[in-house]
């Protein structure tokens, strides 16, 4: 990941060379944010519904964290973290996911003393050295939510009733295919295991040549590869349903009836399997109806083994993430729009020092009585200040200029109509608030 060009040393025979983002880099521009804003929301009240609290653990962490927490041979860990070296020597990697980081911070902050389970959401971005592409980045951002301390399946059912409510709530859940699936407890899964060994071997020469190294590193990745043979390979290959214990096929159906109780809508894929190793019993996925695997647009799963690898007491927990901007992706996509929250509701133009000065402070109070307010405060002529409030799209201008600060008036002039009214200056606020509609206004409140 170093770049050990030199184009950026300044050549005075030319002008300064203009940088770009990185690749796989992107900007959230105001217009994007409008639709992650949406999201944030609809994930923090189901979130706080459920009684999840927010979490941010760091964006870099001792490499350790994950390649002991997802496993060194997952392709996350060996082939797309940005890794590097501190000063002191010391190995960090960006996070490429959110549940090692939370798990490292429940571990250190001792909170299995707290009341189980102790339940979590995250938004925050993550970073994976993959080749970019549509839906694919190197920095995105995911959304997730941990719940560490019990094992029912109750619990992984209303986590994924959870999920699925916010993408119902966003418009978007129709275009989703849920598909869960179980590995079965960690003895029936290392079972399972060895009997896909047993069934890939001598068959090598027909797998990929990722699968080969998959087939002693992480065989149940075969399963989801999308190479053709290895497909049809798999679909005859031994399936984890035989080797399930009794446990585990209880813990499974229960999951389903809870489902069903919840309404949440799903089916059953014997081959979903999920690409990082600390998985065990549920695991599940929305599928992109149109794309199906290809672009995925969350999953997660259980993961009872992971507290204690990463150093703790043995605890189970349940947990799943989703891509924010592949969920904005979709929002567009299917033509919902969010709430045009940004608006600026009134411009205010002014001529002359006094003007000016009023001006000011009417920007201030409208702004403090909730009215998006812009003011242009340079020196353009009255013509220029109308123009750059057309710009804006303002539905009002309020105008001063010497007479009217004379006067004690402001005019307010509706731009759609070219209309003109003078009114008294202490009626601009409340003759503002009734034009903007009281509904409209914008008034924060800590506590809200
Ligand atoms: P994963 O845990 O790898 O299944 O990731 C969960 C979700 O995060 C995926 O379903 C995607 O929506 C999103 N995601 C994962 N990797 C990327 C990426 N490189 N770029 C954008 N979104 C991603």
């Amino acid at each position: 990941m170093s770049d050990t060009s030199n184009t950026d040393i300044l050549d005075i025979s030319q002008s300064p060379k203009k940088f770009q983002s990185l690749r796989g880099f992107t900007d959230h521009l105001p217009e994007d944010h409008e639709y992650f804003t949406l999201i944030k929301k609809a994930v923090r009240h189901r979130a706080r519904q459920a009684g999840l609290r927010r979490i941010s653990t760091p964006l870099l962490e001792e490499t350790g964290v994950f390649t002991r927490g997802l496993g060194e041979s997952t392709d996350v860990v060996s082939k797309e973290m940005f890794t590097m070296t501190s000063r002191s020597g010391k190995s960090m990697s960006l996070k490429p996911e959110g549940t090692a980081g939370v798990v490292r911070a429940y571990i250190e902050h001792g909170m299995h003393t707290l009341p189980q389970p102790v339940q979590f959401y995250y938004i925050e971005p993550h970073f994976r050295y993959d080749r970019p592409q549509k839906g694919r980045f190197r920095q995105f951002h995911q959304y997730g939510f941990e719940v560490i301390g019990e094992r029912d399946a109750s619990v992984d059912a209303q986590v994924i009733h959870i999920s699925w409510k916010i993408l119902k709530d966003l418009g978007i859940a129709e275009r989703f295919d849920l598909q869960i699936n179980t590995l079965g407890t960690p003895s029936a899964r290392a079972d399972y295991i060895l009997a896909l060994k047993n069934y890939f071997y001598g068959k090598e020469r027909h797998l990929c040549s990722d699968c080969q190294n998959r087939l002693e590193s992480n065989p149940l990745r075969i399963l989801d590869c999308k190479e053709e043979d290895c497909q049809i390979l798999s679909s005859l290959a031994p399936k984890m349903q035989e080797y399930l214990d009794a446990e585990s096929k209880d813990f499974y159906e229960k999951l389903k009836e809870y489902l069903q109780e919840l309404d949440v809508p799903f089916y059953e894929n014997t081959r979903l399997v999920r690409g990082l190793d600390y998985y065990s019993d549920t695991v599940f996925e929305y599928w992109d109806r149109t794309q199906g695997a290809q672009n995925a647009i969350g999953g997660g799963g259980r993961y009872d083994g992971l507290v204690e690898k990463l150093g703790g007491q043995h605890t189970p927990a349940f947990g799943c993430a989703f891509g924010v901007e592949r969920v904005m992706m979709h929002l567009k996509e299917a033509g919902i729009t969010p709430p045009p929250k940004d608006r600026i509701h009134v411009f205010i133009a002014q001529l002359g020092e006094e003007a000016k000065k009023k001006a000011m402070r009417l920007v201030s109070d409208l702004r403090e009585n909730g009215i998006h307010t812009m003011g242009a405060m340079g020196k353009s002529s009255m013509k220029a200040q109308l123009k750059m409030a057309d710009k804006f799209g303002v539905d009002w201008t309020v105008i001063l200029g010497e007479v009217e600060v004379r006067n004690h008036t402001a005019i307010i002039r509706d731009m759609a109509h070219g209309r003109q009214e003078i009114v008294k200056m202490e009626t601009v606020i409340p003759e503002i608030i009734a034009r903007v509609g009281k509904e409209n206004v914008d008034i924060y409140q800590l506590g809200e």
